[in-house]
């Protein structure tokens, strides 16, 4: 992942260190309040390392397959008989040929496999995944009841609420949160469900 400039509002004192060492005018100040032009910042850290008050971070690195995986085998012993690497997203299969070679060398080094997917996976890449892939934890959005009656591989199915969590980080990487306002379901509105899923 891309490196990327995360900024805390909440954190900031607005003291002005950031713009003093920022060689690409991304700070700004204007009547008190302390701009961030995000689309100019090359995620150089020299902003990060000024600020007094951690409001500001570097999120996402660089790594090919081989680095990932040399992380996953250093918790190895860990593992046991039940656990292994599991890749989520965003949607690994939007890098299909990064997460062919990753999980290609979790099957090398006989770790098990797990990949969480929106499940919409061109049939070529799915092809290629599914000699790869342990276990599949497919985000399914709607008529999950239905699918989970008609396809008996599917070994297990446990419904889990949209929550607005990490709408912060959006705000923080200067993003607009597209779902903006859309309220968390209630947890009567979770047992409904349920009741659907497992009368
Ligand atoms: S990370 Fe570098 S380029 Fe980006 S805002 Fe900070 S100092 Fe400027
Ligand atoms: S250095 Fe940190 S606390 Fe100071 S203005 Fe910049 S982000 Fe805010």
């Amino acid at each position: 992942m891309q490196p990327q400039l995360r900024y805390n509002s909440r954190l900031c004192t607005g003291c002005g260190q950031c713009a003093s060492q920022c060689p690409r005018q991304v700070h700004s100040f204007l009547d008190g309040m302390h701009k961030v032009d995000f689309t100019a910042c090359s995620a150089c850290g020299a902003c990060v390392d000024a600020c007094p008050s951690r409001a500001l971070k570097i999120t996402g690195y660089e790594a090919d397959p081989r680095q990932i995986m040399d992380v996953v085998l250093k918790d190895r012993r860990y593992y046991g008989t039940e656990g292994g690497l599991t890749v989520s997203g965003g949607e690994p299969t939007l890098q299909p040929d990064f997460l062919l070679e990753l999980l290609s060398l979790a099957r090398q080094e006989q770790i098990h496999t797990c990949l969480e997917t929106n499940g919409y996976i061109p049939a070529h890449v799915l092809e290629a995944l599914l000699p790869l892939t342990d276990l599949f934890l497919l985000d399914y959005i709607s008529q999950a009841a239905a699918l989970a009656k008609t396809h008996s591989c599917i070994c297990k199915t446990e419904i889990m609420p949209y929550h607005s969590l990490g709408a912060d980080k959006w705000e923080e990487l200067g993003l607009t949160y597209a779902l903006a306002g859309i309220a968390d379901p209630a947890p009567e509105q979770k047992r409904c469900w349920e009741s659907i899923l497992h009368p």
